[in-house]
């Protein structure tokens, strides 16, 4: 299916600001509510673009990776897309609440209260600037918390029960009256569960969760740089009471290189060269990001020119194409003469008429 450009789907402007956007999707989601819209296949494609539309242009990142790119560059983030409502609504559960209101919309609302998500997991990557240019598979391990298989995530000690909790008699609930309301809350003591656990399971202290280190693989796109995040879906913290997983998200750090500095998409180097070369010219060989490329240096070449290797620099994020390598050349002084080098020099420096100090002589052995 094409997509649809995410400003005309929520009918604001390229420059909408936050709350614009906000109050676009309100719109949106309240006329294309899947509750008010049962069955209709059509509604529930435009609930489920502008989701998607709203999920980009909230997000400062994605949005700016949206506006250089277009949808292609969001791919990189590992963003594509709702696969459905329960995707939807475990992302903007918080949103719709305070949209409708708690409740408010029935059906939908109740998932809430069934099962809410897990919490996103963040994992910070580093990587090499090789890595970042040509982008990599790489295997990371994500310590978690697992469901404890000693209580089947209960927190209940094998062959004990809980116990039914006395401030809201099981219930979960408690009613406080405030004037003329009745509001009913979460009851503070058991935390809404109704009970208490008297033994707790010994394998996981209770909390019915284990830490458990996983190995999950990364896919790391080529162009990626330090603060970059790498979606990795229901790779984060388990869902309570059947609520969907949280998302894992892969922190990008690009190492610094010894050799290169990336400016953008482009490296730059520096490549020392001799008085001879810069001055007659040569082919030098200077280091890429993949192994090395010959470079023509022309006579008459000044320290710090700048010559550039095009196409040898990092990859765009959106995969159209690459940056350059710029190559700084420095002409290096020799620090030490041989006695022909010294004579050659003395030489050229009498041709052009120009006044250098005298042979160092006995006075050698004091300054080099
Ligand atoms: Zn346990
Ligand atoms: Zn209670």
């Amino acid at each position: 299916m094409t997509k649809h450009d995410y400003y005309e789907v929520l009918v604001v402007s390229r420059h909408a600001t936050d709350a614009e956007i906000k109050k676009a999707y309100r719109q949106k989601a309240l006329q294309y509510h899947p509750d008010r819209n049962p069955g209709d296949k059509d509604a529930e494609e435009k609930f489920k673009e502008a989701s998607e539309a709203y999920e980009v242009l909230s997000d400062a990142e994605k949005r700016s990776l949206y506006d250089r790119f277009g949808h292609e560059g969001l791919k990189r983030t590992g963003f594509s897309g709702f696969s459905g409502f329960e995707d939807i609504f475990a992302s903007f559960g918080d949103i719709f609440e305070d949209f409708f209101g708690f409740n408010n919309m029935g059906g939908r609302g109740r998932n809430r209260s069934a099962g809410s998500r897990g919490a996103d997991l963040r994992f910070d990557l580093s990587i090499s600037l090789r890595d970042a240019a040509f982008g990599k598979e790489t295997e990371i391990e994500v310590k978690k918390p697992a469901g404890c298989t000693v209580c089947n995530g209960s927190g209940v000690a094998p062959g004990s029960a809980p116990e039914t909790c006395r401030w809201c008699r099981g219930r979960g609930q408690i009613n406080q009256t405030q004037g003329f309301f009745t509001i009913s809350t979460t009851c503070p003591h058991c935390r809404g569960t109704g009970s208490y656990i008297t033994k707790p399971c010994k394998a996981c202290k209770g909390q019915g969760r284990v830490l458990e280190t996983k190995t999950l693989k990364a896919k790391i796109p080529p162009g990626v740089e330090t603060g970059i995040r790498l979606k990795l879906n229901n790779e984060g913290e388990p869902g309570e009471r059947g609520g969907t997983p949280g998302d894992l998200y892969v922190f990008i750090h690009v190492e610094e290189d010894p050799f290169f500095q990336r400016h953008n998409n482009d490296i730059i180097c520096q490549v020392p060269i001799s008085f001879s070369q810069a001055a007659l010219g040569a082919e030098i060989e200077v280091p890429t990001l993949n192994g090395s490329e010959r470079l023509h240096i022309p006579r008459g070449t000044q320290s710090g020119d700048l010559f550039t290797i095009k196409g040898a620099g990092i990859a765009y994020l959106n995969g159209m194409g690459k940056g350059n390598e710029i190559v700084q050349v420095i002409v290096k002084t020799p620090a030490s003469l041989s006695s022909r080098q010294e004579e050659l020099f003395r030489e050229l420096a009498g041709m052009e008429g120009e006044r250098v100090d005298k042979e160092k002589g006995t006075f050698k052995k004091f300054f080099k």
